[in-house]
């Protein structure tokens, strides 16, 4: 048994959903025709009040393809210095669309409207136009962490008064909102576009929907399929997507219950030099000595245990709904057993 906490991706199908899945009803996507995917485009637009949804084979599509849409050759987002869009999905934002980023040091990836304010371009022959602004909730290389609405609506304010559009990569917006004050709709309120992932936390082997206006995703559309995403009987793994969002939406706090006992006891470790404060499913902690990352991560593997190495001296855990009691009573006496 391999206890994988690499990420929440690793996660595999259950009988219940590969049910769903065998069952589901099909058709041809590209022509409009498969009617779970139009279900699931439909509930996933429906829970964050927008007009519409898009499923897509990944998040990073997701995010290219509403970067692509909002922009022109030449213009500039603003995101995060750690954003997935900016640091994980391959130079897309340069590649797909001919843009470039204004990166901003966020506390732990949250970014704010201050900052943003400081960041938009005058109107002048010399600066790229500033055109979109990239949140992302949870926060991934921030360590899971979680923003507050009233931070976002500052955000959304200051782009309603500069003509900008606000784009927010909620891979992990599940896990933000078994935890927020705040709802799904409250979420969608706030942003002219959404990406959200199934194959996280939420435990579908593949793929992301994206939200928006009628005519945003008319548009989206269009590049989905320029970009290769356009899947003909994707009914298949959209039923694994409904699926999830009906069945391990709640449930998510369990992981969070995880991460959180985890992280506890990692404190008291004298390897651990700094624990990133647990709010959702991701443990970030520094290590005291630099270059020891790999050592660890190699420590835990002789156990069967993965783990991630973020940086030299950064490890990373990601609890999620493969991760059973036995399994953690494991992992407890693993790192019990490993040597201070
Ligand atoms: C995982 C992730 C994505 C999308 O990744 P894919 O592997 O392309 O589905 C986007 N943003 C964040 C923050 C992520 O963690």
């Amino acid at each position: 048994m391999t206890i994988d906490l690499r990420s929440d991706t690793v996660t595999k199908p259950t009988p219940a959903m590969l049910d769903a899945m065998y069952k589901a009803k099909v058709g041809d996507d590209v022509y409009g025709e498969d009617e779970t995917v139009n279900e699931l485009q439909q509930v996933a637009a429906n829970l964050f009040g927008m007009e519409e949804g898009l499923f897509c084979p990944s998040g990073t599509m997701t995010n290219q393809i509403a970067i692509k849409v909002y922009t022109q050759p030449g213009n500039e987002l603003i995101c995060a210095d750690n954003a997935h869009v900016y640091k994980y999905e391959g130079g897309g934002i340069a590649s797909n669309s001919g843009v470039q980023a204004k990166i901003l040091q966020g506390n732990r990836g949250r970014i704010t409207a201050q900052q943003i304010e400081e960041a938009i371009n005058n109107d002048d022959i010399h600066f790229p136009v500033t055109k979109l602004v990239c949140l992302e909730n949870t926060s991934n290389r921030g360590g899971g962490s979680v923003y507050d609405i009233n931070d976002i609506k500052l955000i959304r304010k200051l782009c309603e008064d500069k003509k900008l559009n606000l784009h927010l990569d909620g891979a992990r917006i599940f896990n933000v909102l078994v935890e927020a004050n705040y709802s799904a709709k409250e979420i969608g309120e706030q942003f002219h576009s959404i990406s959200i992932c199934l194959s996280k936390g939420l435990g579908a082997p593949i793929g992301s929907v994206l939200l928006g206006t009628n005519k945003f995703i008319q548009q989206a559309k269009r590049v989905r399929k320029v970009f290769g995403g356009g899947m003909r009987q994707a009914g298949f793994i959209a039923a694994a997507g409904l699926y999830a969002l009906k069945n391990n939406v709640e449930r998510l706090k369990e992981d969070h219950a995880k991460a959180k006992q985890i992280a506890d006891i990692l404190k008291q470790k004298s390897f651990v030099k700094e624990m990133m404060p647990v709010e959702t499913n991701i443990v970030i902690f520094k290590l005291h000595d630099v270059e020891k990352a790999q050592q660890l991560v190699e420590d835990f593997k002789r156990e069967n245990i993965l783990i991630g190495k973020i940086s030299s001296d950064e490890c990373r855990m990601v609890f999620h709904l493969d991760i059973d009691d036995r399994m953690m009573k494991i992992l407890i006496e693993t790192i019990d057993r490993i040597n201070d």
